[in-house]
C-alpha cells in the first residue's frame, strides 16, 4: 500500500491565532496517523501529515459445490485417483483474482464408498482441486452436512484443517465453536466477520457433540453481538435457506434478510435453492450499502433442470480509510455442462462470456438457453447490481501455458 504524505506549513507548532487556528491545528492532528514536526530555525514549522491510507479488498462468493455420482465418476483417472482440474479450468482465473473467494461446500469428505445424492461423500481430491481453483474459505453449514453422520462432519473438518482451508459453519463440539466462531477474516487491513447458518440437515439429527449452525434467531442474535464486539469492518452472513428450484425468494427469506440487517449484519449471501435468485444492493438511511443475494445457485453439480446448471459469482469490492464502504458490487454468470451432453470426460464450469470457439455447439446452446431466460428475469428483479463479462482469452491462454 502506498502512503500519501502531505506537507502542511503552518506558522508555528503551537497555535497563536486564537480558537479558529487552534481548531484547525487540532483537526490536523486528528487527521494524521503520524505527524512529525521539524524545527528548521525559521518561525515556519513543517508538519508531515499522512492522509488516511485507502485499503481495498475484493471478495468473491460462489454457490453450492455439489458432488453427484456422475461428477465423481467423471473425475476418476486411469490410475484410480481423482482429479477435478478440467472441471474448474475455465473459472480458475476469475476465482483466483479475488483477494478472498468463499463457497458453500455441499458434500462431505467421509472416505469410500464415494456417494452422490442423497447422502454425499466425495473424494478428498475435490477439496484439494477447489483450493487449486482459487477458493480460500469454505462454508460447511448446509442440509448435507450430516449426510455421513459424525464421521462425515469430523473428517470434513479434519481434511479442511490439514489442507489449510479455513472453514466455518460446523464444529466438532461447543469448545471448538467457541474458539473459532464467529469467523474473523483479516486481510488487506480489513477485519471481516463471517457467519454461516442452515435451515436444517435433511431431517438427520446433528450427532452429539457436533454442531451445525442452525437458523435460530436466539443463537444468531448472540453471534451477531459477538461479531460486533470483534470491531469488524463488515459482518457477512451466509444463509442456507429458501425453497429448492424457486427463483424468487420466499417470504421467510425476505423477512430474515430484513431482520439480519436490522441486527447489524452488513451483507447477506444465500444459497440452497440450486437456482439463482435476485440480488440487490440496498442503501440505508445513513447512505451505507448492503448486498442481499438471496441465492447464488449451484456452482457445480450434475443437475440439469431449468436454471440449475447455471449460477452467479458475486464480487464485492470494499474500500476503507476512516470508514469502510462498498466500492463496487457486481456479478458474473456461468454454466455447467455434463459429459452426457458435451462429450467431454468431466463436468465443466464455463463463464458465459467464453467464446464459442472454446466450447461445443451443444454447450453454446445450453449457455444461450440459460442467459436468454435468466437475464430478462434479473433485469426486472435485481436492484443496483450489474452483470460483468469476465472471460479474458489472452490471460486464459497465458495461464494454460504456465500450468
Ligand atoms: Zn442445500
Amino acid at each position: 500500500m502506498k502512503r500519501n504524505k502531505v506537507l502542511v506549513c503552518i506558522q508555528s507548532v503551537l497555535p497563536r491565532g486564537g480558537v479558529r487556528e487552534g481548531l484547525f491545528f487540532l483537526s490536523l492532528l486528528l487527521l494524521s496517523c503520524t505527524a512529525n514536526s521539524q524545527t528548521n530555525g525559521s518561525d515556519e514549522d513543517t508538519l508531515t501529515v499522512d492522509t488516511p491510507q485507502v485499503h481495498h479488498l475484493s471478495l468473491l462468493f460462489a454457490g453450492d459445490l455439489m458432488q453427484h455420482g456422475p461428477q465423481i465418476k467423471g473425475a476418476l483417472q486411469a490410475d484410480g485417483t481423482y482429479d477435478y482440474t478440467e472441471c474448474f479450468r475455465y473459472m480458475k482465473q476469475e476465482i483466483s483474482e479475488a483477494d478472498v473467494a468463499i463457497a458453500n461446500f455441499e458434500t462431505t469428505l467421509a472416505e469410500k464408498p464415494y456417494t452422490g445424492y442423497p447422502t454425499f461423500s466425495a473424494p478428498d481430491a475435490f477439496l484439494r482441486d477447489c483450493q487449486k481453483a482459487g477458493f480460500d474459505i469454505m462454508l460447511t453449514a448446509n442440509n448435507h452436512t450430516c449426510d455421513k453422520g459424525k464421521k462425515g462432519i469430523e473428517r470434513t473438518i479434519q481434511m479442511m484443517d490439514s489442507l489449510g482451508m479455513p472453514h466455518l459453519g460446523s464444529y466438532v463440539d461447543e469448545a471448538a465453536r467457541q474458539e473459532q466462531y464467529p469467523f474473523l477474516l483479516e486481510k488487506n487491513g480489513f477485519r471481516i466477520v463471517l457467519l454461516n447458518y442452515t435451515y436444517g440437515t435433511n431431517g438427520i439429527p446433528v450427532p452429539k457433540p457436533n454442531i451445525v449452525n442452525p437458523i435460530d434467531t436466539t443463537i444468531m442474535r448472540q453471534d451477531i453481538q459477538a461479531a460486533k464486539a470483534m470491531n469488524p469492518d463488515a459482518i457477512i452472513a451466509f444463509m442456507h435457506w429458501g425453497v429448492e428450484y424457486t427463483i424468487r425468494p420466499i417470504a421467510s427469506q425476505v423477512t430474515m434478510a430484513d431482520w439480519l440487517l436490522q441486527q447489524g449484519v452488513t451483507h447477506i449471501i444465500g444459497g440452497h435453492p440450486h437456482v439463482v435468485e435476485p440480488i440487490e444492493l440496498r442503501e440505508d438511511d445513513n447512505g451505507e450499502k448492503h448486498v442481499v443475494a438471496y441465492s447464488l445457485g449451484n456452482f457445480v453439480s450434475n443437475q440439469s433442470q431449468e436454471y440449475t446448471y447455471g449460477g452467479m459469482l458475486v464480487k464485492l469490492e470494499l474500500e476503507k480509510d476512516t470508514t469502510t464502504r462498498v466500492a463496487d458490487c457486481n456479478y458474473s454468470l456461468y454454466f455447467v455442462t455434463r459429459p452426457a451432453m458435451s462429450g467431454h470426460k468431466q463436468h465443466r464450469v464455463y463463464p458465459v462470456s467464453i467464446p464459442d470457439s472454446l466450447i461445443t455447439p451443444a454447450e453454446a446452446k445450453l449457455r444461450n438457453t440459460f442467459i436468454n431466460s435468466i437475464r430478462p428475469f434479473f433485469e426486472t428483479h435485481n436492484k443496483n447490481v450489474r452483470e460483468v463479462m469476465t472471460f479474458d482469452i489472452s490471460s486464459f491462454i497465458e495461464s494454460e501455458t504456465n500450468d
